[in-house]
């Protein structure tokens, strides 16, 4: 038996704003376990902590109770071992694509020639050759996030946290970009945990769906996604595929009501 590669042990956040009662119970004792070169996806209704819980995986929030081990050992604040890609607005707007790749790869490691060629590696592997010296605001929304997504993969983290990466997407960049992604991961040995709140992104990316409560979050359901790979993109009109819809969507059907009822 392998051991976890992430273990999220009874997580609580609570923000406190500044006025007094302001204060937002975001996760609630949440419990989750990854193992090395799962694929991960975590579905929620909006608000319910899928991005806290994210950044407390990553690093740049520090959980109110509760312990993050990595390999077994506890840790604290952001590491380069954990490589985090967000919806938007995460590039450089002054770098260039390569420099945005370059920007942050550990550079007393490489020398300049290995750090151009690595840097040209994972433009190859996004499908960017040939806008090397495009500044971002020349780049379509699909190329920045695949340019986000080679600077993170630049570093070769284990772990790849996604927070809702294909979000501002349209639909068929984001299409493209899903296979990209599994494309990456099957190659790769990487353990991968992505945020979305699409059901059937949620299963089509992953092996294992984990539902989460509207808030306070907390993991409502774990489901697996017993689905072979590689995933042709017919998949999605499978019967089983759409069983798992089927299934997921009415999880969390009561999530977003309760979450509506809440507000009112
Ligand atoms: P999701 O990503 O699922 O939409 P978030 O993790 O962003 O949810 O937020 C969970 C809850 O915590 C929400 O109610 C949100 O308003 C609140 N929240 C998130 N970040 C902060 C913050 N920095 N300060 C106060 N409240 C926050
Ligand atoms: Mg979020």
């Amino acid at each position: 038996m392998k051991n976890p590669k992430v273990q999220v042990d009874r997580v609580t956040k609570i923000y406190t704003g500044n006025k007094k009662n302001a204060q937002v119970l975001a996760l609630d004792t949440t419990n989750l376990t990854i193992m090395p070169n799962e694929f991960i996806t975590i579905l929620g209704p909006s608000g319910c902590g899928k991005s806290t819980l994210l950044r407390i995986v990553g690093g740049l929030e520090e959980q109110t109770t509760g312990h993050v081990y990595l390999d077994g050992e506890e840790t604290f604040g952001p590491s380069s071992n954990r490589g985090m890609v967000f919806q938007a607005y995460s590039l450089f707007p002054w770098l260039t694509v390569e420099e945005n790749i370059e920007f942050g790869l550990k550079t007393n490691e490489m020398t300049a020639a290995q750090r151009k060629e690595l840097v040209h590696n994972y433009i190859d592997l996004v499908q960017l050759k040939g806008f090397e010296k495009h500044y971002p605001r020349q780049l379509s929304g699909g190329m920045q996030q695949r340019v986000a997504i080679a600077r993170a993969l630049a570093n070769d983290p284990e772990i790849l946290l996604l927070d809702e990466p294909f979000g501002a997407l349209d639909n068929q960049t984001r299409t493209l970009m899903q296979e990209l992604l599994l494309e990456i991961w099957e190659k790769s040995n990487k353990t991968i945990l992505f945020i979305t709140h699409d059901v059937e992104e949620s299963i089509f990316l992953a092996n294992r769906v984990i539902v989460m409560t509207s808030r306070p979050g907390r993991i409502k359901a774990d489901i697996p996604i017993d689905l072979e790979h590689p995933r042709p993109y017919s998949i999605k009109i499978d019967p089983r595929f759409l069983a798992y819809k089927e299934q997921l969507t009415e999880l969390i059907r009561e999530e977003s009501l309760k979450a509506m009822m809440e507000v009112k």
